[in-house]
């Protein structure tokens, strides 16, 4: 969609769709008729439905993936392209919760998922601008950075990470800013172009003789005597299986699920292209950047080095990229105030998936199987439990994850609208901002 203005801070090529997408524009899949029958029906054409897609057809199953948008329109061509190693509670809340034993295993997957993609991505030589730049995660205040230092000095036995601090009087040598107080880096995080890895898992999975058919919205799952009935907006098919990887996307087709996940909003802006001398002073390397923030903000340099790709939280819900992207503007030259003219050709957001104890979920209830809840961190994750999930189908015992200690919960009379988030956002940005 182009949007028609050209005031001050848009390029006049300015788009309202991902940057990812000019290169790896959204595949033009064929739109065969609907078979009657499958063995495996995946909800969702993102990196979750289409590794638990690639594990069941590599695995002898008739495959259907099918797509209420365009194939990987979610989150999974909209990201930032940051991969961590995506379990944000730490050892320490989590062993308090759930006992030591739970909670080595439940961080120990967020290291195998940063392991899985590292090796998936090679095994499958799928180009992507695949890197490990490290991460460079910057304290927004001296006592974030107290936290960060002693948290790398005090690693979880068995959960070791190779980081290192970089004290204030360094960052520039790492990012050109003088607006933290100096960070960790986290050096095995890496990057990808999402966007080019989705287009690479989908190739794969088409190579399987799986059929992936978009604008086809799932909209009821009837259970049978020997599976489902899923009825979509083109006709039914019968499936022995089913699995949902439909994460911030998950609407009223599964109401046990949305009941589980919070749909909140993250935002990214593109810059126009900045000088090669500027690029080189704001980010001396490829790596990618978080915060300490509560409401983050996550960005980096794009692959070739042209532009910055920005990203945050900067609303909950807001959905007119034109609004979002005056606000990451806005905060991106708060960070760097030499950017003070500087003008954004694309801006756009998706929603992702939190859950009540901010770690993902991998299971089945009433048959059908799952795989969601990233919080925000889905790259490697995502891809990662689909796999899993796929295993499962498969009745394969690698598909069980340390993940199983923790259960999906949900709250009271929450049923899948989260009133409480603009509220929540609010508090949260003035606590950043008052502690700052
Ligand atoms: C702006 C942004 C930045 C991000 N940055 C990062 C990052 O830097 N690093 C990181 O690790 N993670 C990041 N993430 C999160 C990450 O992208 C996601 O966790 C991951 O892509 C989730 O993949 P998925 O396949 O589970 O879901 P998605 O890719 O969202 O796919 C879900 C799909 O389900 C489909 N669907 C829903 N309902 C139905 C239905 N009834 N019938 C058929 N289809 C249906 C939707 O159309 C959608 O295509 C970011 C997300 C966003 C939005």
């Amino acid at each position: 969609m182009k949007i028609n203005r050209t005031d001050d801070i848009l390029t006049s090529d300015f788009m309202a769709q991902p940057y990812w997408w000019e290169r790896s524009p959204r595949p033009n899949l064929d739109v065969p008729t609907l078979p009657t029958s499958v063995d495996v029906v995946v909800v969702g054409s993102g990196y979750t439905g289409l590794c638990a897609a690639l594990q069941v057809a590599r695995g002898g199953r008739s495959t259907l993936v099918l797509d209420a948008e365009d194939a990987g329109w979610g989150c999974s061509s909209r990201n930032g392209g940051q991969i961590s190693t995506s379990i944000k509670p730490d050892y320490h809340a989590l062993a308090r919760k759930h006992g030591p034993e739970t909670a080595f295993n439940i961080v120990k997957e967020g290291h195998n998922s940063l392991a899985w993609i590292k090796a998936f991505v090679a095994a499958e030589a799928i180009e992507c601008d695949f890197l490990v730049p490290g991460r460079f995660h910057a304290a927004h205040n001296p006592r974030e950075f107290e936290i960060l230092a002693r948290d790398i000095a005090n690693q979880p036995k068995g959960l070791e990470v190779p980081a290192h601090v970089v004290p204030r009087a360094e960052q520039r040598r790492t990012l050109g800013t003088d607006s933290y107080h100096g960070g960790v880096v986290m050096e095995a995080h890496a990057s990808l172009d999402p966007g080019r890895y989705h287009q690479g898992l989908l190739e794969r999975v088409l190579a399987t003789g799986a059929t992936i058919v978009p604008h086809c919205p799932v909209t009821a799952l009837n259970k049978t005597s020997g599976g489902f009935t899923v009825v979509t907006s083109r006709s039914t098919v019968q499936a022995r299986d089913i699995i949902v990887a439909t994460n911030g996307y998950t609407g009223s087709l599964t109401p046990w699920l949305r009941r589980r996940v919070i749909p909140i909003g993250s935002y990214i802006i593109a810059t126009e292209p900045l000088a090669p001398d500027v690029m080189d002073r704001l980010f001396p390397s490829q790596k990618v950047i978080s915060d300490t923030r509560k409401v983050v903000y996550y960005y980096r340099p794009s692959p070739d080095r042209t532009r910055i790709l920005f990203g945050g939280r900067v609303t909950s819900g807001e959905t007119d990229p034109l609004r979002s992207g005056a606000m990451l503007r806005r905060d991106l030259i708060g960070i760097f105030p030499e950017l003070a003219e500087v003008k954004i050709s694309h801006s756009w957001m998706g929603f992702v998936a939190y859950t009540f104890d901010e770690l993902s979920h991998i299971g089945s209830h009433d048959g059908l199987h799952y795989a969601m809840g990233y919080c925000g961190s889905g790259v490697a994750m995502a891809g990662y439990l689909g796999t899993r999930v796929g295993q499962q189908v498969l009745g394969l015992a690698e598909g069980r994850t340390g993940l199983v200690g923790a259960s999906f919960q949900t709250r009271p009379f929450y049923t899948g609208t989260p009133w409480f988030l603009p509220a929540s956002v609010a508090y949260y940005r003035w606590r950043d901002g008052a502690s700052a």
